[in-house]
């Protein structure tokens, strides 16, 4: 249990650095949970992220120190959820149009959630609607002061709206990767190296090569169809922010005449997408997709879906939602299939789903006799990709985040030959000298 009291318990130090100070509260050595402090002798100090990793329990970063500003790289709960505890410090929140947009449906998620499992949350409804008053919006490639320093936002890949943070100290450039990818997905256009003296990059998939993207979305669309072919229903577990919306964008090219119902956060999620349409990727396409879906908004809606091709649903973890409501319904058909999108943590319903062919339905263990795919539709760059962009930014310092342990060192051992790589721990300091 996390109970935060303003500024009394943090682990960031008292003193100022004497070069670039990056200071973990979460997120080294772990992939989510992410919150660092930077700050430099002239005294600027800006908090990136601020988020919790949605495992059970939920796990939070340390507390934070007071700080004025904190960027918000994107509106995914591993790097948001913790942002609105920071009202108590009056901190104003830099992010896009976009993040700023999504993290209401993302902030009222947890707190819902929380209040059903019953775990702490450090903050309540009225940090909340603070928090949705301390959003400062800013577009792509233009700067904005924080304190000693300016900053400009790029674009991350990943999702619509997630940014790259550039910022500008008067002795170093910093980058901030935040989750990027290097390749553009159906929805967001992707990442542009940028040149810094420090490259702040994440690692998830350090030590892995994705397949082929184009080559993965074709084995995808042909495996629904197959499964609709012998009369199936093919069950879209996805991410309301992100891989959904792609899922509806490939079907919707490839296959449009299938009957795909969408269900779940993402139906919020893609009318903020069609409000801010700049972030999207030709988002008229996104639009056109999103028409095309029969949108379930209610339990008669629900019941119908029973009968489409696909559906495409929350939570992609297969961890609650209408995801399980409708596998507790398409289990009895063996026809029916389960074709999963995304990355499924240790302990969700998902991981348990693909290791003992059962998972929790509604508290009761299910056993579920389909047939289950899993396909890499990742928005995070891998290995390769890492490492080509750290070199192209042409940095004299690269610090890893949002990598476990092994991951890290293997994009340290790549990435090390031409430059010093860090690997911090959460709750320690690293301080970066300036030559
Ligand atoms: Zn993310």
């Amino acid at each position: 249990m996390v109970l935060y009291t303003a500024g009394s318990s943090t682990s960031y130090p008292s003193h100022s650095p004497d070069g670039i100070r990056l200071h973990f509260l979460g997120g080294a050595r772990e992939v989510g949970n992410v919150g660092c402090i930077i700050e430099d002798r002239s005294g600027t100090r800006v908090l990136i992220d601020y988020g919790l990793a949605p495992t059970k329990p939920p796990k939070y970063p340390s507390e934070a120190p007071p700080v004025k500003h904190a960027i918000m790289t994107h509106a995914h709960i591993d790097h948001i959820g913790m942002a609105p505890w920071l009202t108590n410090h009056g901190t104003t929140l830099h992010g896009t149009d976009l993040t700023a947009a999504v993290s209401e449906i993302m902030w009222a998620d947890t707190y819902k959630v929380s209040d059903i499992e019953g775990y702490p949350l450090a903050w309540d409804k009225r940090d909340l609607e603070a928090a949705l008053d301390s959003w400062v919006p800013h577009q792509f490639n233009i700067w904005f002061d924080v304190g000693d320093w300016r900053c400009r936002l790029h674009p991350a890949g990943h999702i619509p709206g997630a940014a790259m943070i550039e910022i500008q100290t008067p002795e170093a450039t910093i980058l901030w990767s935040g989750d990027i990818d290097t390749r553009n997905s159906p929805n967001a256009p992707k990442a542009i190296p940028v040149d810094c003296d420090i490259l702040c990059l994440e690692g998830t998939y350090g030590g892995r090569t994705h397949p082929d993207r184009a080559e993965e979305e074709e084995r995808f669309v042909s495996r629904v169809l197959e499964v609709v072919s012998r009369g199936g229903v093919a069950l879209v577990p996805a991410f309301a922010s992100g891989r959904g919306q792609d899922i509806l964008r490939i079907l919707h090219r490839e296959a449009p005449g299938l009957d795909v119902h969408y269900d779940g956060m993402g139906t919020r999620v893609t009318r903020e997408w069609l409000g801010c349409p700049e972030f999207i990727q030709d988002s008229r396409a996104m639009e056109a997709a999103y028409r095309w879906s029969r949108r379930v908004t209610g339990k008669s809606d629900r019941k119908k879906a029973l009968g489409a091709d696909v559906i495409v649903t929350t939570s992609g973890m297969l961890d609650g939602g209408p995801a399980l409501w409708y596998l507790n319904r398409l289990r009895h058909d063996g026809s029916n299939a389960i074709l999963l999108t995304g990355y499924q943590a240790e302990g969700s319903g998902g991981r348990r789903l693909l290791e003992l062919g059962a998972l929790p339905i509604f508290g009761k263990q299910t056993r579920i006799p389909l047939e289950i795919d899993k396909f890499d539709l990742s928005n995070h760059a891998d290995h390769p990709s890492l490492c080509k962009f750290a070199s192209d930014c042409d940095p004299s310092h690269v610090v890893i985040f949002h990598a476990d342990e092994s991951a890290a060192e293997a994009l340290a051992e790549d990435i090390g030959v031409e430059t010093k790589v860090h690997i911090p721990s959460n709750d320690e300091t690293l301080e970066i000298p300036l030559t």
